[in-house]
């Protein structure tokens, strides 16, 4: 069975981007190896608990918690991550608390988003925690197909997220609560129109949200299922496993 690659590295930069998200940027020689899947909405496992590692324990009872790669620049081997800060939780306590030259490993990315070429238009719809990812699909987005994000934020701030020069295709909501954990992704998209012609959408966020909306652009939107990418990024009122 080969061994799983883990990536070892130190917090190099730590910046409270609005109230709701931390960057951090983690460096170091253990990544000189890392490699991109270039997929813009890759992501990585941050590894908070080894200590079962080496006595047989297996990997899912890990506690890891997966994050977006906002940006990778490999001549400088410096990965970013932008957390957003709930209440309580491994991930959110260690973005929260934790100072430059801290160690953490993480996984290699893995990826999913993938819209066919011949599609008439992509639809990005996430709360905050797909916003890294939103930030990023856009930025990386090349081709002419046009890109609508719907995304729900808690504060002004957290547009900073989006270059100012991509931020004319996101749509804006402020409607996400944080501390309550809530979400409106489901309003939100069965108030939209469809737009014309055959699509691809994207869809991050609680996961009860993002499986409804899967629906609505199944069932009432008629898109091809393998045209439908859904993440559920959250759990309401439950810890990842
Ligand atoms: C592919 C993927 C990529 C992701 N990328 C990012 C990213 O770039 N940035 C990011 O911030 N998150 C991202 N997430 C979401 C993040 O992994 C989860 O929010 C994770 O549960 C946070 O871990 P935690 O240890 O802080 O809380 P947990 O221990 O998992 O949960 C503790 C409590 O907090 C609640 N909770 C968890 N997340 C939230 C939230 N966002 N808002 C309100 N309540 C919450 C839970 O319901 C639970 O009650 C991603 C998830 C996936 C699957």
């Amino acid at each position: 069975m080969s061994q799983e690659r883990l990536f070892e590295a130190q917090v190099v930069s730590r910046l409270q981007l609005s109230p709701s998200i931390v960057r951090l940027v983690l460096s170091g020689a253990g990544l000189s190896d890392f490699a991109t899947t270039n997929i813009p909405d890759e992501w990585i496992y941050l590894i908070f608990d080894r200590s079962g590692d080496d006595h047989g324990r297996k990997k899912r009872d890990r506690k890891s918690r997966p994050y977006t790669v906002r940006q990778w620049e490999p001549e400088t081997c410096r990965l970013t991550l932008d957390v957003v800060c709930h209440d309580a939780g491994p991930a959110t306590t260690w973005a929260q608390t934790t100072a430059i030259g801290d160690a953490i490993s993480f996984t290699a990315p893995f990826g999913k988003y993938g819209p066919a070429d011949n599609v008439d238009w992509i639809l990005l719809m996430s709360d905050l925690t797909g916003l890294p990812a939103v930030a990023r699909i856009i930025e990386q987005h090349r081709c002419q197909i046009p890109v609508l994000a719907n995304v729900e934020i808690a504060e002004d701030g957290d547009r900073r997220l989006v270059a100012q020069t991509c931020g004319d295709c996101v749509a804006w909501h402020k409607t996400f609560d944080r501390h309550a954990g809530r979400s409106c992704l489901v309003d939100i998209m069965q108030n939209m129109s469809r737009p014309h012609g055959c699509g691809y959408v994207w869809i991050a966020g609680e996961a009860t949200a993002v499986a409804q909306c899967r629906r609505l652009c199944q069932d009432n939107w008629g898109i091809e299922k393998n045209q439908v990418t859904a993440v559920g990024y959250w759990i309401a009122g439950q810890a990842r496993g």
